[in-house]
């Protein structure tokens, strides 16, 4: 019995034993050789700060040590003074934050410091044509007709049969606004003219590479020996984006989290281009009151941009910690996208009394991609709500969709054309509703 309590009592001490040893090893830092996965994963994180021309998005740029052929710019932050578009940027940071930084806000000043839009009209040149007979004559202006193809937008009645399909009226009034903005004078290009699928990436990418070819042909112009590498290594991006045309996945260099910085680029290049708008014409539905009623429309800002991918954020790094983020763009121009916002809903309002809008708010911000997905000033017309009898008989009858147009093309005109602001479009409500939602409408 006694040899018995004693075999325990060693073996009780040899497990104490190993415990102590394995514990002190730790503490030493003995085991970070052996199993460096096990203990280093906070350290794998952060370097991703320094290895970032790894991830998609940015592989196009060459890497620092590719550039110090060219010169002698070893370091990425001056590399990226010269980033083989010939173009200067200016301040950058590392891209990837480490865990539980706040997330990092891109400076709002335009990162592409080189003006690219070889003499493109400015907005307020456009007020000097206020009474020409084509006063819009040099606006290029991307008229974006919601849905198509399988997919039908909101639908009336929710059950099969529908009498009224969301992206028919949006094309059936497409259709009236182009020729009344190209009567004034626009360049008018729309994203879609048939009844098919085109994915919002897609649309997005139609702006991109729209603007990549403008710069470049700007660039060339002035120095047909300039380096725009950078710039053409946008197309083949734009390309996958065309051939997938998936509205999730199928973001390639505009989806993920924050803003790459080919991406970022990118926005700042479009928003030189102070002649261009976007417009994205869309009809709500409200699933719970039919007397909710009349047009809204959508602009995203900065602040909602950064509320919304906070939000992500918060999500994907629960599920993710080793999600990449980018830094959140800040470039847009919040006042000008308002001011559009505003004037649109203003002047259809003034067409068609019966679209003031009724239990809601007129004017909104929402992170939805087509907004973000572009760096020029872009809304989002909810033209009125196919829930709502009255809405409904204006949205589908032709004298109701020639009547939105020409408030729509008003509203256009109002905004190149004049000073002015309307201050009281959105009623006593001077700040707009933030409404964060990702890639609906
Ligand atoms: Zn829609």
């Amino acid at each position: 019995m006694r040899s018995k309590g004693l075999l325990r009592f060693l073996i009780v001490f040899v497990i104490i034993l190993f415990g102590l040893a394995g514990f002190v090893g730790y503490k030493a830092g003995v085991f970070d050789d052996l199993f460096p996965d096990l203990f280093t994963r906070e350290t794998q994180i952060v370097d991703l700060s320094e290895s970032d021309s790894s991830n998609s998005g940015e592989a196009d740029l060459p890497s620092p040590s590719q550039s110090d052929e060219r010169s002698d710019l070893g370091r990425s932050n001056e590399f990226l003074a010269k980033s083989g578009v010939g173009l200067s940027l200016t301040a950058q940071q590392a891209d990837f934050l480490p865990p539980g930084e706040v997330i990092r806000k891109w400076p709002s000043v335009n990162g592409v410091t080189e003006d690219v839009t070889g003499g493109a009209p400015k907005l307020s040149d456009f007020k000097s044509q206020a009474n020409d007979p084509k006063p819009l004559t040099g606006a290029v202006i991307f008229l974006d007709c919601g849905h198509g193809g399988i997919d039908a937008g909101t639908v009336y009645p929710v059950y099969a049969p529908h009498e009224v399909l969301e992206k028919d009226i949006n094309i059936e009034i497409g259709k009236r606004l182009k020729p009344m903005l190209e009567e004034m004078g626009a360049t008018v290009i729309m994203t879609r003219d048939t009844d098919d699928f085109i994915s919002i990436y897609y649309r997005s990418a139609m702006v991109g590479e729209y603007f990549i070819n403008e710069a470049k042909k700007n660039v060339l112009a002035t120095d047909p020996n300039a380096n725009v590498s950078a710039l053409n290594s946008y197309q083949k991006h734009f390309d996958r984006i065309y051939e997938l045309n998936q509205d999730s996945g199928g973001g390639d260099i505009l989806g993920g989290v924050g803003q790459s910085r080919q991406t970022r680029m990118l926005y700042d290049i479009e928003n030189q281009f102070e002649h261009a708008i976007y417009l994205s014409l869309h009809c709500n539905f409200n699933e719970y009151y039919s007397d909710v009623g009349g047009m809204q429309v959508y602009y995203l800002d900065n602040g909602t941009l950064y509320d919304s991918v906070s939000e992500d954020v918060s999500y994907d790094m629960v599920a993710d910690p080793l999600q990449r983020v980018y830094p959140i763009y800040q470039g847009y121009d919040d006042a000008g996208r308002q001011r559009l916002a505003e004037l649109i809903y203003k002047e259809t309002v003034a067409v068609v009394p019966a679209l003031e809008v009724r239990e809601a708010r007129p004017i909104l911000t929402g992170d939805y991609a087509f907004l973000r997905c572009t760096g020029i000033d872009s809304v989002l017309v909810e033209m009125g709500f196919l829930s709502n009898s009255s809405d409904r008989t204006i949205l589908s009858a032709p004298d109701g969709q020639e009547e939105v147009a020409r408030g729509i093309a008003n509203g256009v005109y109002a905004y190149y054309c004049t000073g002015d602001t309307d201050d009281e479009a959105s009623g006593e409500d001077s700040e707009a509703e933030t409404v964060v939602e990702d890639d609906a409408g």
